[in-house]
């Protein structure tokens, strides 16, 4: 405990003695001794007061080293009510499918990628280990591996964004990381990794706007029919959802509109009571 403290001490000190006065250098004076570096990039650092950097961190990417600022701000964004609720349930085909049938695919530049990520890592196991050639292949394969995640990334802010804000609650199923690390498919982990990533974004977007995020438990979420409750056995290959109380609709579909009910079912009443404005 009290090694975290002075770590995060000597820190503090760091910061103000490593970045120059118009906050476009760092000087490096630790163990690593760096000495001065130019910084590079669009963020204008100018911005925040010297006190709000509250870490710093050395990260070497595929493409070159980056310096990380942990900065403390508190960002609240306000934005009219929309009178709107979404759910959202995940697949694999498409990004996802909401409560109101709509479908969002996944996006034409992550597939494309993705290929190319696949036939980078095949030349590599091609190559001689410990050869040169192996070497050149990995670099390249760092670097395919650095685009696609980025374009992953501005994807999953862009589209988290989009929902928060044409919404005021959101639900989500709440799927466990540790069960998605376990599966071995190639498409299925990159999906259950977008995901985790655009989960992340849409509770960190729900507090700066102000909405309701809520992440619901999944099981039965595909077999339940959404409109009788009645469970509807159907195999992972079944795409459409058809019960004996006459609903018919795309298996997702009816999985987000359980989704949605979940959610609602669990939040019970927000705002003003109608009890107690009759009791005043
Ligand atoms: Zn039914």
């Amino acid at each position: 405990m009290e090694l975290v403290y002075s770590l995060l001490l000597l820190y503090l000190t760091f910061v103000r003695n490593a970045i120059a006065e118009d906050r476009k250098s760092i000087t490096f004076t630790d163990k690593c001794d760096l000495g001065k570096l130019k910084l590079k990039g669009t963020r204008d650092l100018n911005f925040y007061q010297p006190d709000q950097i509250k870490r710093i961190r050395l990260i070497k990417r595929a493409d070159g080293y980056y310096v990380q600022f942990c900065i403390q701000v508190d960002r609240v964004e306000l934005v009219p009510m929309t009178g709107k609720t979404i759910g959202l349930d995940v697949g694999l085909k498409e990004f996802y499918t909401d409560s109101y049938g709509e479908m969002v695919p996944n996006p034409r530049f992550l597939r494309r990628g993705e290929a190319r990520l696949k036939r980078a890592q095949r030349l590599v196991s091609r190559k001689v280990k410990g050869g040169l050639n192996r070497r050149k292949a990995r670099v390249i394969l760092g670097k395919r591996h650095l685009k696609i995640s980025r374009q992953r990334k501005d994807h999953a802010i862009k589209l988290a964004r989009c929902v928060i804000t044409s919404n005021d609650v959101v639900v989500y199923e709440d799927l466990k990381v540790s069960n998605m690390v376990k599966n071995h498919c190639l498409a299925k982990s990159i999906s259950d990794a977008s995901w985790y990533q655009f989960r992340m974004f849409l509770e960190y977007f729900g507090k700066v706007f102000g909405r309701i995020t809520i992440a619901v438990n999944p099981a039965y979420t595909s077999q339940e029919c959404s409109s009788c409750g009645f469970v509807v056995k159907k195999s992972l290959s079944t795409r459409t959802h058809i019960c004996q109380c006459g609903c018919e609709m795309d298996r997702d579909h009816n999985a987000a509109i359980n989704i949605l009910n979940r959610g609602i079912s669990t939040t019970g009443h927000v705002g003003t009571s109608i009890f107690e404005i009759v009791n005043a």
